[in-house]
């Protein structure tokens, strides 16, 4: 970065870009947002942790968020079709409210705008053009971008962010090379009127014979979407709608609480997620939220991670100096390997391998000293806070790790487990 930023060009109007702008507005930079008003009828990322009320709260938007939220006060998972485990947030423990919300994306989306727009945020409804610098890492908006909007920068913007989510506008026309992820998931969702909840306000999210599954309890409907190998998937039809409609038939977990169900919106399908930027910054641009990099569903990090980056990014951009660009990167990249490394948890059916055990052990005197302990630090999966507490972190890669390898060669367990990885 070669001089003082004063003028910041954001690209992509979801949460990221709306919330980055509204903190960057009130540090008293000059900002626009250029944005997309058609919206899918419904926009995954529902189910929003603990973790990411505070910054709520900062935005000044949680109260609106709540009145058309449903409440949610923990996270109930299912190992098997019958087996399950509820984690109330309260367990966690820690200095994060016990609660998180369940939100129509698209009325969640509209608030942090309307919060931006009540800022002062200049918005422009259409999509930006940018352009590479002769051929250079150095981008620019194009001649006409600054000619429809006036000449708002008063010349070109001193900083570009990406925001544009999975279209991932930088990083494709500059070819940055990206980390993908090992799954290559399906995930295709839309909201049912009429499907069966447990836990009436928790996510419920269950491990299938192939793949797993979330159901989100909203307000008048459910928010029903299943991840699973598209080989797979290709077994139930041929269009989106066929494979959803019939996979919901037919899986045994599945039927069970959707056999009186209507969907009642189209299906929604994303793949290619789990996709990771190499680099987030560069000589006047920089990532945020998904255009920089997203991990997976499972765990419902997505907005967290989106929303605290912008706040991270505010902060470097008030520093201004390539060094505090630096370390917003390494930041960013570090919270997603954390972050992954519990996605893998997830996959890799060492979370469910631990709850087995967990039982099998419960009424001994390890399970005893042990249980509360693991109660909470795997409650904080959930709540987000595992993340950014060492202390968490370090335990739940023990007890995911080295205790369960400990206890299935028999040393501290007479019965082998298998790893009950997800398919
Ligand atoms: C299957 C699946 C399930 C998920 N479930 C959850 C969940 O339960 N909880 C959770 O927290 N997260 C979840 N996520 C992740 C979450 O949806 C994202 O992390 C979050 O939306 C990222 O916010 P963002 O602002 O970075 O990007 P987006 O929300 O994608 O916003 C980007 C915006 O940029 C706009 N845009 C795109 N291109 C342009 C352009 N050229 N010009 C102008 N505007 C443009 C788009 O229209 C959009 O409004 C899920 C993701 C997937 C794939």
């Amino acid at each position: 970065m070669k001089k003082k930023i004063r003028t910041v060009a954001i690209v992509g109007g979801g949460p990221s870009g709306c919330a980055l702008a509204t903190l960057l507005k009130r540090k008293g930079f000059k900002v626009g947002v250029f944005y997309l008003e058609k919206r899918p009828e419904i926009i995954v990322g529902e189910s929003l942790v603990p973790a990411i009320v505070p910054m709520l709260r900062e935005l000044g938007v949680e109260e609106e968020v709540k009145n058309y939220s449903t409440y949610k006060p923990g996270a109930s998972v299912w190992v098997n079709k019958d087996e399950e485990a509820t984690s109330p947030f309260s367990f966690g423990g820690g200095s994060l409210p016990p609660y998180a919300y369940n939100v129509p994306r698209v009325k969640f989306d509209k608030t942090i705008f309307d919060n931006a727009v009540k800022e002062g945020v200049q918005f422009f409804k259409f999509a930006a053009k940018i352009e590479q610098v002769n051929g250079s890492d150095t981008l620019k908006l194009s001649d006409d971008t600054i000619a429809a909007i006036n000449d708002y920068f008063e010349g070109q913007p001193d900083l570009i962010v990406d925001a544009t989510g999975r279209s991932r506008t930088i990083s494709r026309m500059l070819n940055i090379p990206t980390r993908q992820g090992y799954r290559k998931d399906v995930a295709l969702f839309a909201h049912l009127s009429g499907a069966e909840k447990i836990y009436p306000y928790n996510i419920h999210l269950h491990r299938l014979e192939k793949g797993w599954t979330w159901r989100i309890p909203l307000p008048d409907r459910i928010s029903v979407g299943v991840v699973i190998n598209p080989e797979h998937l290709k077994n139930y039809g041929s269009t989106k709608e066929e494979q959803y409609d019939n996979y919901l038939k037919s899986d045994e977990t599945l039927k069970k609480f959707t056999a009186n169900a209507k969907r009642e919106t189209t299906v929604m399908q994303y793949d290619n997620y789990q996709l990771i930027s190499d680099y987030m910054y560069g000589p006047n641009w920089v990532l945020t939220g998904d255009a920089g990099g997203f991990l997976d569903p499972i765990f419902s990090s997505g907005l967290f991670l989106a929303i605290k980056g912008a706040f991270r990014l505010a902060k470097t951009i008030e520093i201004g100096t390539d060094a505090a660009f630096k370390q917003y990167q390494k930041e960013q990249m570090r919270e997603l390997r954390v972050w992954q490394k519990l996605v893998d948890t997830w996959y890799s059916g060492r979370l469910f391998t631990l709850f087995k055990v967990g039982q099998d052990r419960m009424d001994t005197a390890f399970g005893r000293f042990i249980g509360p302990h693991m109660q909470k630090h795997l409650t904080r999966i959930f709540t987000g806070e595992a993340v950014y507490r060492s202390y968490s972190r370090s335990f739940l890669n023990f007890v995911t790790g080295s205790m369960i390898d400990l206890m299935k060669v028999g040393r501290l367990h007479n019965r082998k487990v298998a790893d009950l990885e997800i398919k």
